[in-house]
């Protein structure tokens, strides 16, 4: 089985450009932006998907979208999209939940 590459960015083994990190979560900036400001914040533990996400994590869920809030608020960023792709169909790329915080250009509605 091929090693995650997000848990390669959390054990170091992968570079990355770290914005926020604590005991729980590792924020980082994407490879490929899709806008001006594009961060993906992650749990550092190995969760394939929103929708695999145990029962009893709700805490941690908070938690990412806090850690996500935080990064928008000091970056200064007055607006931001906040994404999860959940599966194949939707976009998901790669199989460690994630979510993406995109700023610094106008996003249409509703997304494609
Ligand atoms: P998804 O399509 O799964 O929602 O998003 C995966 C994201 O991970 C994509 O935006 C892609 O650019 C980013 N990505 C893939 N590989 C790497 C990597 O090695 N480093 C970083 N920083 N981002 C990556
Ligand atoms: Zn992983």
């Amino acid at each position: 089985m091929s090693p995650c590459i997000f848990c390669q960015v959390v054990q170091g083994e992968l570079d990355s450009e770290v914005v926020q990190e604590d005991d729980r979560a590792l924020a980082f900036k994407d490879v490929n932006p899709q806008a001006p400001t594009h961060f993906l914040v992650i749990p550092k533990e190995h969760i394939p998907s929103l929708s695999e996400v145990p029962e009893g994590k709700g805490d941690l869920l908070g938690h990412l979208l806090l850690m996500t809030c935080q990064i928008a608020r000091a970056q200064g960023l007055d607006a931001y999209r906040v994404i999860i792709n959940d599966g194949t169909g939707a976009g998901q790329t790669v199989f460690h939940l994630h979510l993406h915080l995109l700023a610094g250009r106008t996003f249409s509605w509703p997304p494609g």
